[in-house]
């Protein structure tokens, strides 16, 4: 706790004044002025308060000593643990800029769009759940001095012949790009962090623990160098199309190489070691059941992210009213046969499949979290570590490879028993796999198909089969969406230098 010079009482840092500021008095001062026992300037540590989530291990920084009443990550509302430690001081810091206020502005806003979504959003109580957070990033500098060496074509036409012509490109580059920024926390999931972004470094000040103050902050748990290949790539594709714009490379095709390492070397792309900063979010929970969503708020531009589920109830009247009205409008113009209604249905069981499959693969995907590096890197430390534990004496040399390659190339294999654990929606009050709705009416149209009986009925009545079937996967779809647009509770087993 900072104390007010004025009246004693608990100094917290103040968004409108940025300045520090008395719960009592309003007397304001400047945060550089003040300074904890332990806190001293030369040191690379500051003293702080880390709560402990007793429901999902999930740890939040604070230098109050106020206690939290619930968990940012799990939604749980719990008292929870509190023990004092000393943590790495960040290089710089990007105070608040937007109040809580404008967040809660700001999400009332998306959220007044948000046709289908649950009322329980949109209410005070979820409101008050937001919680400004310092997430903490590493920023990276890359720099590309020296001879490059690229490849490149030059592709024409003569008479009945295409030539290629390869070409050797050589010139000096200078280029370097700063405040390329990878949050460092594995907490937050990165395709939150990637929604919003960015950051304007021209708000960043020198890091001083009086800045937390009034807020909480997240813990760095990720090595230094998980993102470095991403910097460079960001470094090397920017420069490359500096490249081709040029007057005398543009009939030329200079060719990047092919693997993100050669990309380096041609460019001679390098990088310094990485700052630790701390940037704003507003974080807010919202419990569903076994799920959890997400809204998170850019602190700095007020940019926001946010899961929005949808009230089943609410959608299913909306397109019920739209089929009705479809069907009206449609009755007097369309006239199938028996046979093609048939084909129809079981086209649409097959739409269905495919729709039901993609959304099983996005889920999949979330709920794995294999687009966020940072957690895929605490993870592959953690099982390095049991593996350590497991054979202590044994030399053992696990190769641990930093360059995963970029986010969208990372390969998604789904094996069909994950296919068929994933694709279960509780349906009949029972765990029953979605898509099996449109195997059976596919089964069903080709079996009539193929027997091709005399009697129309067995069409309409194979039609009606077909269609219910359908209908089923399509229920098991909307139930889906939900599951996709919220997270499965974290679990964190070992967060900071705790064990
Ligand atoms: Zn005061
Ligand atoms: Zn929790």
């Amino acid at each position: 706790m900072y104390e007010c010079p004025n009246c004693g009482g608990n100094l917290k840092f103040s968004i409108e004044d940025q300045l520090m500021k008395c719960d009592y008095c309003q007397t304001t001062c400047d945060p550089y002025s003040l300074h904890k026992e332990n806190d001293a300037e030369e040191t690379f540590a500051f003293e702080a308060t880390i709560f402990t989530c007793p429901q999902c291990g999930g740890e939040i920084l604070s230098t109050d000593n106020s206690a939290a009443e619930f968990c940012s990550f799990c939604g749980a509302s719990t008292i929870l643990s509190s023990r004092l430690s000393n943590e790495k001081r960040p290089v710089r810091i990007i105070p608040f800029q937007i109040t809580e206020d404008a967040c809660k502005k700001a999400y009332l806003s998306r959220m007044r769009r948000a046709l289908f979504a649950p009322k329980e959003l949109k209410q005070e109580k979820a409101l008050n759940q937001f919680r400004g957070i310092y997430i903490p990033y590493y920023t990276y500098h890359v720099i590309q001095k020296g001879s490059a060496q690229l490849k490149g074509t030059k592709q024409y036409r003569k008479g009945d012949y295409d030539y290629t012509d390869h070409y050797r490109l050589t010139g000096d580059i200078d280029a370097s790009y700063s405040n390329l920024s990878f949050d460092a926390s594995s907490t937050l999931d990165d395709t939150i962090s990637r929604q919003i972004s960015p950051y304007q470094p021209s708000d960043e000040k020198q890091f001083t623990p009086a800045f937390l103050s009034g807020f909480y902050a997240d813990i760095s748990d990720i090595g230094e160098d998980v993102y470095i290949e991403d910097a460079k790539q960001i470094a090397n594709s920017a420069s490359m199309k500096k490249i081709r714009e040029m007057k005398p490379f543009k009939s030329l095709h200079p060719d990047p190489g092919i693997t993100p390492s050669s990309q380096s070397t041609s460019l001679c792309t390098k990088t310094k070691r990485p700052e630790a900063l701390m940037y704003p979010v507003w974080f807010m929970s919202y419990r569903h059941k076994d799920r959890v969503a997400y809204a998170t708020i850019n602190g700095q531009t007020g940019k926001i992210s946010s899961d929005i589920p949808i009230d089943p109830v609410k959608y299913l009247i909306s397109t019920l009213l739209l089929a009705v009205l479809l069907f009206f409008l449609l009755n007097p113009v369309l006239t199938l046969t028996p046979t093609g209604l048939l084909i129809l249905s079981a086209l649409l069981s097959v739409v269905t499949f495919i729709l039901f499959w993609l959304e099983t693969r996005k889920i999949y995907r979330r709920d794995t979290r294999l687009d966020d590096k940072g957690y895929q890197d605490l993870t592959r430390r953690q099982a390095k570590e049991k593996t350590k534990k497991k054979a202590p004496k044994k030399a053992t040399f696990t190769y641990y490879n930093h360059s995963l390659p970029v986010t969208k190339e990372i390969p998604l294999s789904m094996t069909f028993g994950e296919f068929w654990t994933y694709s279960k929606t509780p349906v009949f009050g029972r765990q029953l796999p979605g898509f099996l709705g449109s195997v059976f009416a596919l089964v069903i149209a080709i079996i009539i198909l193929m027997v091709h009986p005399v009697s129309d009925i067995w069409y309409y009545g194979g039609c009606f089969l077909t269609f219910l079937c359908t209908l089923f996967t399509m229920a098991a779809i909307l139930l889906k969406y939900n599951t996709l647009a919220t997270r499965p509770l974290p679990q964190f087993i070992r967060k900071g230098d705790g064990k």
